[in-house]
């Protein structure tokens, strides 16, 4: 890490470290990142930033120019999960909410949006203080509730007509391995995610007498059971497809036969033509299951969130994976020979400003945690708490450090230039 954009970082760190504990120490769900958005804003202003506020529910963006050149968005997420935390460290959150239903639920930063935040700053505190390293505009993008899909509130609140249109977005994600990593592949990084709610409709009435009744209980069981062979029967073996049914609701009593039954039904996809069969399958056997019961009312299927697919930009992917080897070392840059099975709702700004995006993960956990693993051929061991788990806890440093270089490094090909002798690579415009 030689370039002009990171000198001085370490003089930086202790500070950093200590807003990464306050930030853990201080989570909050989704669309309530009131404090964090506060603290992002007040530091971004303190750092010479155009902030802007509120944008889609607590959103900052921190906007810096120093003249003609490309536009890099660099965004985090700033949202924890509704999990009580176990790890036991100082700085464990003891907080609790009360979530989007009206529950007092506990919150953890439980999938590292902590050190998202912490990096991000550290980053944009660096291209403040060294602007005349690099040129162009940098958007900074603090971004809410990541968790239920947050990023296209943003994006419909006026994004594109608001700010510059980036060249590249760039985002990165905490991951249970050894600091120290980086990761990512060209293509689809992560599938999408679809979330669905299903009410179907019965004819509730007396347990003794289900002729008089359409049973919402039993027409439920028959889709849940149905609803498995869409990836045992329809998809080919090849292709990466999940269809779970996450919660099942109906009835009070042994001997009351309900009105309805509610499902929540979750998917999981790799292509485009994957997701749509999906999508389709299921209202197909929701609605013919609930024909075949002689429901009284056709079933309601409602979107709860639609996670787009992660794709990373092929050309500008090669760019940032060089950056990262001749930055930190050819063995530290993990090239992952498939898709991770989670989902991100950040492909949304790529698609809605019709910019190439590049997505990482890196490392936060202690690499002595990993010794005898081999985590090229068997991947992350089961043992290892994984993000959130109330047991996720990435090693402060040098997680932070390193994220904070991480996106220095990925970001300096568009916003260095050969031509005025600054440092980095040829940029890709
Ligand atoms: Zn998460
Ligand atoms: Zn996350």
């Amino acid at each position: 890490m030689t370039t002009a954009l990171h000198a001085g970082l370490d003089r930086r760190l202790p500070a950093l470290l200590d807003l990464y504990r306050d930030l853990h120490a201080h989570p909050e769900l989704s669309h309530q990142e009131f404090r964090t958005a506060r603290i992002v804003a007040a530091q971004l202003r303190e750092q010479g930033w155009t902030v802007t506020e509120g944008v889609g529910g607590t959103g900052v963006v921190g906007v810096l120019t120093t003249g003609p050149g490309p536009v890099v968005l660099l965004r985090a997420d700033m949202d924890a999960l509704p999990v009580r935390e176990g790890t036991g460290l100082p700085y464990a959150s003891q907080r609790t909410a009360t979530d989007a239903a009206g529950r007092e639920v506990p919150v953890m930063h439980a999938c590292g949006h902590d050190v998202h935040v912490a990096c991000l700053l550290g980053a944009t505190a660096q291209l403040a203080a060294h602007q005349h390293a690099w040129h162009g505009t940098v958007l900074a993008v603090f971004q809410p509730a990541e968790e239920v899909c947050g990023a296209p509130a943003m994006v419909a609140d006026g994004f594109a007509e608001r700010f510059p249109r980036p060249d590249i977005c760039l985002a990165q994600h905490v991951a249970p391995a050894p600091a120290g990593l980086v990761a990512t592949r060209p293509g689809t990084f992560m599938g999408a995610s679809d979330s669905l709610a299903v009410r179907l409709h019965g004819r509730g009435g007396h347990g003794s007498t289900p002729q008089a009744t359409v049973d919402p209980v039993v027409m439920a069981a028959a889709t849940v059971m149905r609803l498995q062979t869409v990836v045992a029967r329809e998809v080919a073996a090849d292709r990466t497809a999940v269809v779970t049914v996450g919660s099942l609701h109906a009835g009070t009593r042994e001997n009351v036969i309900p009105d309805t039954a509610d499902l929540t039904v979750n998917l999981r996809s790799a292509t485009p033509g994957t997701r749509a069969h999906l999508l389709d399958a299921v209202e197909r056997i929701v609605r013919a299951e609930a024909a075949a019961s002689a429901a009284p009312k056709d079933p309601e299927i409602s979107v709860i969130t639609a996670f787009p697919m992660t794709v990373n930009d092929a050309e500008a992917t090669a760019v940032v994976q060089d950056a990262f080897r001749s930055a930190l070392g050819p063995d530290r840059v993990i090239d992952l020979d498939q898709p991770l099975t989670g989902s991100e709702d950040f492909g949304a700004f790529g698609t809605a400003l019709d910019a190439p995006t590049v997505y990482w993960t890196f490392g936060g956990l202690d690499p002595a945690a990993f010794t005898g693993a081999d985590l090229l051929t068997e991947g992350i061991p089961p043992q290892i708490p994984h993000n959130h788990s109330p047991l996720f806890a990435p090693v402060p440093e040098p997680t932070i450090e390193l994220g904070v270089q991480y996106l220095l490094t990925a970001a300096t090909p568009w916003l260095t230039h050969p031509a005025d002798g600054s440092a980095g690579t040829e940029a890709p415009h």
